[in-house]
C-alpha cells in the first residue's frame, strides 16, 4: 500500500473526522494490518446500537470501521476508539472477530472479541500513538 505520509508541511487536521482519517492512514504505515481498511462515520439510533461507540465490519477484502458519531464527538473519544477498532483490524482472523453473535451470549460474544490475542495487539497500537510519538507522526498524514 502507498504511503499516505504527506512531504511537505502538512495543514493542521481541523477536525475530529480528518484527524481520525489522518491517523488511520499512520497506523497503516506504522502497523500495517494486512487489509485496506475504510472510515467511515454513522449515526445509530436504534436502541440496541445507540450507545456503541463503533464496530469493525469486513466487506470483501476491505476492513471497515464505523465510528457512531453521536458517541465520538471529542477528539479524544474518537480517537481512542478509532485505536480501539484498528487493533480489531490487526487481530482479525486471530481473535474470534468475526464471531457468530446468535450461537452465543453477548457477553461470551464480548469476550471472544477481546481476548488476550486483542488486548495484547490493543497495547502496541495504544503505546505506539501515546508513547512512541504517533500522536506527533500522525500529523505529517494525509486526511
Ligand atoms: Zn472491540
Amino acid at each position: 500500500m502507498r504511503s499516505k505520509k504527506l512531504s511537505r508541511s502538512t495543514p493542521r487536521a481541523a477536525n475530529v473526522k480528518d484527524r481520525c482519517k489522518q491517523i488511520l492512514n499512520w497506523l497503516q504505515d506504522a502497523r500495517p494490518c494486512g487489509r485496506s481498511v475504510r472510515l467511515i462515520w454513522v449515526t445509530w439510533t436504534s436502541k440496541d446500537r445507540r450507545e456503541c461507540f463503533a464496530e469493525t465490519n469486513r466487506c470483501g477484502n476491505e476492513l471497515v470501521i464505523s465510528l457512531n458519531k453521536p458517541r465520538c464527538r471529542t477528539y479524544s473519544i474518537a480517537i481512542e476508539t478509532l485505536l480501539h477498532e484498528y487493533a480489531h483490524c490487526g487481530t482479525w482472523g486471530m481473535a474470534k472477530t468475526e464471531s457468530t453473535h446468535f450461537e452465543k451470549s453477548e457477553a461470551q460474544a464480548e469476550l471472544d472479541m477481546h481476548d488476550s490475542t486483542y488486548w495484547s495487539e490493543y497495547g502496541c497500537v495504544y503505546n505506539m500513538f501515546h508513547y512512541l510519538d504517533g500522536w506527533r507522526d500522525s500529523k505529517q498524514y494525509e486526511f
